[in-house]
């Protein structure tokens, strides 16, 4: 299941991306027929809370929460969407790319000497060559989810 997330729902698109899924950010203004154009040619759901999509014979959620948390959750139950905690930090959240694993040796200049000590597996983004670790946001993030969604 992949995602276009608008303007209205750029967080939800952010917690989508953080659980490990493909989720588009449009961070600019688009009118609703060319979102509703990209999203049926790349197969994804269009994720709004502009009502006019309604007019468009697409696969879309229309949401009316205004809090991502809340729209969060709106989404899981609609969808039936599965949150494999596995997959959860797996993909850049600025680029959506899937991360590659690295070295630590090859990361080591880059990262807090404390993180250094406590972290073996290393992750890059293979865009904006961002380095990504589990470390105890990670654990909130986590826990955060399993609230909202129990
Ligand atoms: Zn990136």
């Amino acid at each position: 299941m992949k995602f276009i997330c608008d303007l209205t729902v750029q967080k939800l698109g952010r917690l989508l991306i953080l659980c490990g899924y493909d989720a588009k950010i449009i961070k600019t203004h688009k009118p609703i027929k060319e979102l509703s154009e990209e999203s049926a040619k790349e197969n994804r759901i269009l994720i709004t809370r502009n009502t006019r999509v309604k007019n468009y014979d697409i696969e879309y959620v229309l949401l009316i929460e205004q809090k991502p948390y809340h729209q969060f959750k709106r989404l899981v139950k609609k969808l039936n969407l599965e949150l494999n905690e596995e997959k959860f930090f797996t993909r850049c959240s600025v680029c959506n790319l899937e991360l590659e694993k690295t070295n630590k040796s090859d990361v080591s200049e880059k990262i807090p000497e404390l993180t250094k000590q406590n972290t073996e597996d290393f992750f890059v983004c293979p865009k904006c060559k961002k380095i990504y670790w589990k470390q105890s946001h990670y654990d909130m993030f986590r826990e955060k989810i399993r609230e909202i969604v129990s």
